[in-house]
């Protein structure tokens, strides 16, 4: 058994109302490889850096489960920044900038005993180097999660609906939900994705929780009311991370079972964006993440009768 997790190990830096960080280690993959080693420990990575990285985080991957043979390193080249700043309400940001550096010529190369997976988290990335990926595998994985957003609909929308047709999860915020279906009803919009590929469709919304949708039902979880939040950056990947990791766990991909992973994917991320950048998200112990689960569960549970 193993998870096949494929995305970006970046440098971002942040600014949001309490803070602005220089370039910080960030990347999709990074936070999602981090989320779901709590769950799960044959974690393979699939991604590219500069020799700019810090080899310090990688060590942190390694000794979090997260095995590295999958990405490479090139030499005299640079690592892919971004930069983004938050609103006020946090919900919302600006990209400041994108630079694609390794990423522009990132041609994936799946390790031969990588090529079996039996869950693959495709990370926000360009959705041709996500088909590069698909296309080594030697065998369909049991569950194809991918996670996207508003840059690659602006840049390569046909690629993107290609890749969607290939998937079996989709997880994208409210306003990307929004972009890609043309539909303002996220009910409409979930419907209209649904037709595009994927059996089932994550819509996260931030500090108002998640949505999870096939075409017969919808359940919703909450993010928990938390007294500190300081960067959202990288929520949606932790979320991705403990929800692929917590399906890994229970090698169940039944949608009863994933109302339960996106209980964890958002226990997850509530504890992402306690801290700036992926800070939070390392040496959490067992008892962490099960305290914090309860908390949702506390938070949602309710007698009602209604006679
Ligand atoms: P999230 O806040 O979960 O949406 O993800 C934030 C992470 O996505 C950051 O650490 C960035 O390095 C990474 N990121 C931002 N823009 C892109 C992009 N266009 N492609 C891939 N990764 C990106």
């Amino acid at each position: 058994m193993s998870l096949l997790v494929v995305g970006t190990v970046a440098f971002d830096a942040i600014e949001t109302p309490f803070g602005k960080t220089d370039k910080i280690v960030g990347g999709a993959a990074s936070y999602i490889g981090l989320a779901a080693s709590y769950f799960y420990k044959n974690i393979q990575l699939v991604s590219v850096v500069g020799d700019d990285f810090p080899n310090s985080f990688l060590d942190t991957l390694k000794s979090q489960g997260v095995k590295l043979d999958g990405l490479q390193i090139k030499q005299g080249e640079k690592s892919f920044f971004w930069a983004g700043k938050y609103h006020n309400d946090l919900n919302t940001r600006d990209t400041l900038d994108t630079q694609l550096n390794v990423l522009a010529t990132f041609d994936p190369v799946v390790p031969d005993d990588y090529k079996e997976p039996d869950f693959l988290m495709l990370g926000n990335l360009m959705p041709l180097i996500q088909q590069k990926v698909l296309a080594q595998l030697t065998k369909r994985p049991k569950l194809i999660v991918l996670d996207t957003m508003n840059f690659w609909m602006d840049t390569s929308m046909d690629e993107l609906l290609k890749t969607l047709s290939m998937i079996d999860v989709l997880t994208i915020n409210d306003s990307e939900a929004r972009q890609l279906s043309g539909e303002y009803s996220l009910v409409k919009a979930a419907q209209k994705i649904l037709s595009m590929g994927p059996k089932v469709l994550v819509i996260k919304k931030g500090e108002h929780g998640a949505l999870l949708f096939n075409k017969e039902e919808v359940f919703f979880a909450p993010a928990l009311p938390l007294e500190e939040v300081y960067d959202p950056t990288g929520a949606g990947d932790s979320f991705a991370g403990g929800f692929i990791g917590y399906l890994a766990k229970t090698k169940d991909i039944s949608f009863e079972n994933m109302k339960r992973a996106i209980i964890f994917g958002s226990a997850m991320a509530s504890f992402t964006v306690e801290k700036f950048g992926t800070e939070r998200l390392i040496g959490l112990s067992q008892e962490d993440v099960e305290e914090r689960v309860q908390e949702f569960v506390d938070l949602v549970q309710f007698d009602i009768s209604l006679v």
